[in-house]
């Protein structure tokens, strides 16, 4: 039999099958081979009788992780986002698979020999081999160790030494480490709700793509939880995302507690066998629920009944680097194949998901009112230009300060929000709250300091740097942005006993140093909490009666087309870490444009109101969903390079762009970051007509593979979540 084979490398070249000898096994099995010189995994994804090679060389087969199912979002993911074979394959398979070595495999573990006394044993080392006696003692004294970590501690002759003699006799231990086995199921049975029974009911008995649409507290991980039930129930499986940051001990904690071992859990704190372990239980059909991150929509589950995206607007479920793909699609292609409903729930739809529900292609489903009898939180809408005018140049309003004040005396806590996204500024009169913006794009322009000029990142128009502004001809027209430091400072110059914790990308590179914030906050070791947007999700702390959002509307002016929507998604968040017990929370928000229609509609909670402005916006500026953006990211080692490629490419896109008569823009520009890790950066923009869309993205691909930098690389997004 003839294997065509996907070898475990990932580059232009070998994107292909190979061919080898091997005994028949089924597609997506997993086989070593002799590629080259090395000893390689490979992938069976093709058989056939005939090679049109001659000598192949045989393939051995190790096991089949790859399901048929997965094989075909395998190549629906290679067709929608140009993957390569072994970037997605390795999205279904664990690191741990990629080694020939056997996966489940054992560690030797050394005991002393329980036939004879520990003194007999001392008598059979002799009284010379000084090192021999200590390693013995020591390991009999442990009743037995880790080979690897006894060498490591007494050396190799002396261990040697040992297990010659047969005073130390191996044995062999697997190392299976499943996280969190301790905790124990049980059951906490709640009334459901009429709201809540008849979503479960619509989900568990209908198919297709549901929007749960329901305000934080609406009972929405409840009826996430019984759907799940029904489908066990039913003999069917289930996959549940969240995005990462809400990946709590906690959260991990409940659901453990809810489904016991029939929940695999998959996050980033795994290490390479933790996450095998979770993998093979899947796999093996011992566990049933896969809750993770975005990557746990490629779980090996079969019979799948339902796919739930909690949190469906969050950007993490789009992939930004390789590989590059949009979690939602996938799951919707998944779920379709396995005939399982597809749940996406939010507080806050994406104005897309929204956008899909009104047209009836999802089923809408409302959960309107909250659980508890308590109101979501009073927000109160602060304008900063105001307080400029009126001589206060502190960055905290006088309201947040009186508020701040009153939560401290009654020995409460507050939470402080920066927004902050990525690396880039928009410029902003303090007087009058002008924001300079470009005129044909209608997003914020941002200050680059090394021309000293603005531009816009969706077209590329270049403006003037601003020394007064045009609108009340004040100078105070600067890049307005604070950083948490500052933030910390100013508190402290006016509550000098304030106990702080402070959370940014800065202080919590790992995700350890991020939950030990969360806890020692959670424990009352401080009284204000400082953070970007990180701390808005998903964290629950009784005793936070105030939020302040001090730089509301900087989301707002970053360049984005989606900068309304994040606005309003954050405030949202936010504002439900107020008072989520028994005491009444508040929220203070400043902001240099308290009209804007995010903060008028934000202010009532009034998503509907919200969507009804903002599609508006984007039917008008044709942006999506009324069109797609593809942006052709060209990277570099020289400035040449790059320009040529971008050249040649832009070209072959114009080109296109006639011949399927217009893209609604197109045009080519350095990256707004122009240099990123020794890569000069060049982008073209394009954007386009939903309809011609799916004819006209793999031309595309193909002008991207054709006009790849020689020393550089090439990538396509759709839809970027973000710009730089
Ligand atoms: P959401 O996911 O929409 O933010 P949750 O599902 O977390 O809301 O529910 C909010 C709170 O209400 C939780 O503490 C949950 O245990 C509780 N809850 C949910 N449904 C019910 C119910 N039917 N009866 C009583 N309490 C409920
Ligand atoms: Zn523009
Ligand atoms: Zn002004």
């Amino acid at each position: 039999m003839i294997l065509q084979v996907i070898v475990d490398i990932s580059t232009n070249e070998i994107d292909r099958t190979f061919d080898y000898e091997g005994d028949d096994m089924p597609l997506g099995s997993r086989v070593a081979v002799e590629f080259g010189k090395n000893r390689l995994i490979g992938f069976v994804i093709g058989k056939t009788d005939k090679s049109e090679f001659a000598n192949l060389k045989t393939a051995k087969y190790l096991d089949t992780p790859i399901s048929s199912e997965q094989l075909e979002l395998l190549y629906f993911m290679r067709a929608a986002y140009h993957l390569r074979y072994i970037d997605a394959i390795r999205l279904f398979v664990p690191a741990k698979l990629r080694e020939e070595r056997d996966p489940e495999y054992t560690r030797t573990y050394l005991r002393p020999d329980d036939s004879r006394t520990l003194d007999e044993l001392v008598e059979a080392v002799g009284g010379r081999a000084k090192k021999q006696l200590d390693a013995l003692k020591h390991i009999a004294a442990m009743g037995g160790q880790f080979l690897n970590f006894a060498v490591a501690q007494f050396g190799t002759s002396a261990i040697s030494g040992l297990r010659e003699k047969g005073i130390l006799i191996d044995s062999k231990v697997h190392e299976r480490t499943s996280p969190m086995k301790t905790l124990c199921k049980h059951d906490k049975t709640v009334v459901l709700t009429p709201a809540q029974a008849s979503a479960v009911d619509k989900i568990t008995k209908g198919s297709g793509v549901f929007l749960l649409h329901g305000v934080t507290g609406s009972g929405k991980t409840e009826v996430y939880e019984r759907v799940i039930d029904n489908m066990l129930s039913e003999g069917k499986t289930a996959i549940m995302l969240v995005p990462e940051i809400s990946l709590t001990p906690q959260m991990l904690g409940l659901f453990r507690a809810r489904f016991g071992d029939t929940v695999a859990i998959l996050h980033s704190g795994l290490n390479a066998s933790e996450r095998y372990d979770e993998w093979k239980r899947l796999k093996d059909g011992e566990a049933k629920i896969a809750i993770g991150a975005r990557s746990a929509i490629f779980a090996p589950l079969e019979n799948i009944g339902t796919i739930i995206i909690d949190e469906e607007h969050d950007s993490s479920y789009q992939s930004e680097s390789n590989p590059r793909y949009d979690t939602k699609a996938v799951a919707k292609f998944r779920a379709h194949l396995s005939g399982a409903s597809l749940v996406l729930g939010s507080a806050t739809p994406d104005i897309e998901t929204y956008a899909n529900a009104v047209s009836g292609e999802y089923k809408l489903i409302t959960l309107a009112e909250r659980i508890s009898r308590h109101k979501l939180p009073e927000m109160e809408i602060v304008d900063m230009t105001q307080e400029f005018r009126s001589g206060n140049r502190s960055i905290f309003s006088k309201s947040l300060i009186d508020a701040i004040g009153e939560t401290l005396s009654r020995g409460e806590q507050a939470m402080l929000f920066l927004n902050r996204r990525g690396f880039s500024s928009f410029i902003r009169c303090k007087e009058c709250g002008y924001i300079a913006k470009c005129e044909d794009c209608d997003v914020s322009l941002t200050y680059h300091k090394a021309d000293n000029e603005l531009k816009c990142h969706y077209c590329g128009r270049r403006y003037h740097a601003l020394t007064k502004c045009p609108n009340c001809g004040s100078s105070e027209i600067k890049q307005g942005r604070i950083g948490t430091e500052k933030v910390v400072e100013e508190l402290k110059s006016l509550f000098p006993d304030v106990r702080t914790l402070r959370m940014d990308n800065d202080t919590t590179t790992r995700r350890d140093s991020y939950f030990k914030i969360l806890s020692s906050f959670g424990a009352g070791e401080a009284d204000v909490l400082v953070g970007t947007q990180m701390i808005a999700k998903g964290h629950d702390f009784a005793n936070v009666t105030l939020v302040g959002i001090l730089e509301a509307d900087a989301a707002l002016y970053f360049s984005d087309y989606r900068s309304s929507e994040r606005t309003f998604q954050l405030i949202t968040q936010v504002a439900g870490r107020a008072g989520r017990a028994e005491k009444q929370g508040r929220v203070i928000l400043q902001t240099y444009a308290p009209r804007h229609y995010v903060f008028q509609f934000g202010k009532s909670y009034d998503y509907t109101g919200f969507f009804k402005k903002e599609i508006n916006t984007r039917l008008v500026t044709k942006f999506p969903p009324y069109t797609k953006i593809v942006r052709v990211l060209l990277t570099s080692l020289e400035e040449q390079d790059a320009v040529d490629s971008t050249r040649s490419a832009y070209k072959a896109m114009q080109a296109l762009q006639k011949q399927y008569g217009s893209f609604v823009y197109l045009g080519a520009a350095k990256s707004p970051v122009t240099r990123m890790n020794g890569l000069i950066r060049y982008q073209i923009l394009a954007r386009i007509e939903p309809d011609i869309f799916g004819s006209v993205m793999p031309e595309i691909y193909a002008i991207a593979d054709g006009n790849r930098p020689k020393k550089g690389n090439i990538f396509v997004e759709i839809n970027p979540q973000s710009m730089i």
